[in-house]
């Protein structure tokens, strides 16, 4: 069991250390003040005596675990991000612990009467008499992924202060810009150097996942024809009403809205219009591939039956692919996920696994060569002020990383 007090200190040290990243920046990383993240965790694996430690120029952080077996057995990765999310202020983060949990109203901040219910938040009850980490109410708590990152960390030196747990090449990636969709992007999947890895990026303790959304982009451009109103009969085409025919013949009950689990959805999201010009913008989303295309052939046929109604060519869709299921990739390969499913049972933890209505940095890195299910970090309520971590569900997420490290050098003795 990893000391529960040692893992505060860290967790803390984490969060009040401010790493939001950017979506309106160029650069990698996004934000300058990602680096103080990523130079604390070079130093840290230096300290704990990992091999290969190296930061890029895209401050992106590896480090190699050697193994402690004679045998041949694969390298396996561990990999979390270390922005937090623009959504939401990450400056001057106070997190506050609460211990014993009574299963009551967490007063967050008196002044502002900002409470953490268990009325509204119910999955509460189910850390009572746990301890809490929450925030001050004024930011968010950066949980998300600084859980995962303290797991990784305190997993590492678990295993190096236990060397009779036997396992293979452990390799450590930690990534800027997850939260703005580019943790993946400038990920060095060859020098990294694993098999396979896990993101430990879930929410709440026992989620294991490895699908996820097919993801496309698309944008409507209708062009209309402007004319004095007085004199427009005939003449001024409106391109306003043509986007409304688009937009009403999509089917209204396939949105975000209206659908769950492994339904899929167009999502209008944003309209700009004038007479001349309405820009529509969707994204696609379904985990069924045939489905994912079907959705992206219907939107292209109705641009096509409205320009044909319309008598025009007015109407026009640029659809781009954004990332894919990496089931497709993790399937072939699915001892990975029985691992860790394995891992979660044997340390007292009933797998959560279900499809993820969105994507990972995993999803892209599956794609890129290394296929990668995520698993929980423990957080609830992520990108706000109501976000909190069970410190006991840190402490599981420890346990997990360090069994599957012992599982797969077990399984491949022979
Ligand atoms: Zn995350």
């Amino acid at each position: 069991m990893t000391n529960k007090n040692d893992l505060i200190k860290r967790f803390i040290s984490y969060v009040t250390v401010d790493s939001q990243s950017d979506p309106k920046s160029k650069t990698t990383p996004s934000t300058p003040k990602q680096w103080d993240m990523a130079n604390l965790l070079v130093q840290q694996l230096k300290e704990f005596g990992l091999s290969d430690v190296s930061i890029d120029e895209k401050a992106y952080v590896m480090a190699t675990l050697p193994g402690n077996v004679d045998h041949d057995v694969p390298a396996i990765g561990f990999i979390s991000h270390y922005d937090t999310t623009p959504d939401y202020t990450g400056t001057n983060i106070n997190p506050q612990i609460h211990k014993d949990y009574d299963g009551e109203d967490i007063i967050l901040n008196e002044a502002e009467e900002i409470v953490l219910s268990p009325d509204y938040f119910s999955d509460l009850k189910l850390y009572k008499g746990q301890t809490l980490i929450t925030t001050d109410g004024t930011t968010l708590l950066g949980a998300d992924d600084k859980a995962g990152i303290t797991e990784i960390m305190e997993a590492v030196k678990y295993l190096i202060s236990h060397p009779e747990i036997k396992h293979g090449d452990l390799k450590i990636g930690f990534t800027p810009d997850e939260e703005i969709g580019r943790g993946a992007h400038h990920f060095d999947v060859e020098k990294f150097g694993a098999e396979w890895a896990y993101t430990i990026d879930g929410s709440q303790i026992g989620e294991l996942e490895y699908e996820n959304f097919n993801a496309a982009g698309a944008v409507v451009t209708i062009k209309g024809k402007i004319v004095h109103p007085g004199y427009a009969k005939g003449k001024l085409i409106n391109s306003m009403y043509m986007a409304t025919d688009f937009i009403n013949s999509l089917p209204r009950l396939e949105t975000p809205e209206h659908t769950e689990g492994r339904q899929g959805f167009f999502h209008l999201h944003d309209i700009k219009g004038s007479v001349e010009e309405t820009n529509l913008e969707y994204i696609i989303r379904d985990h069924d591939k045939a489905h994912f295309e079907a959705r992206k052939e219907i939107m292209e046929k109705l641009v096509a039956d409205l320009n044909a109604q319309y008598e025009t060519d007015a109407i026009s869709v640029e659809i781009e692919d954004q990332y894919f299921n990496m089931r497709e990739k993790v399937e072939p390969v699915m001892h990975i996920v029985d691992i860790a499913e394995e891992a979660m049972k044997e340390v007292g933890i009933m797998p959560i696994i279900k499809p993820i209505r969105g994507g990972t940095d995993g999803s892209q890195l599956s794609y890129m060569g290394l296929p990668c299910p995520n698993i929980f970090a423990g957080g609830h309520n992520f990108h706000g002020r109501y976000e909190y971590v069970p410190v006991e569900s840190m402490q599981k997420a420890v346990e997990v990383i360090v069994k599957i490290a012992e599982l797969t050098a077990q399984k491949y003795t022979s």
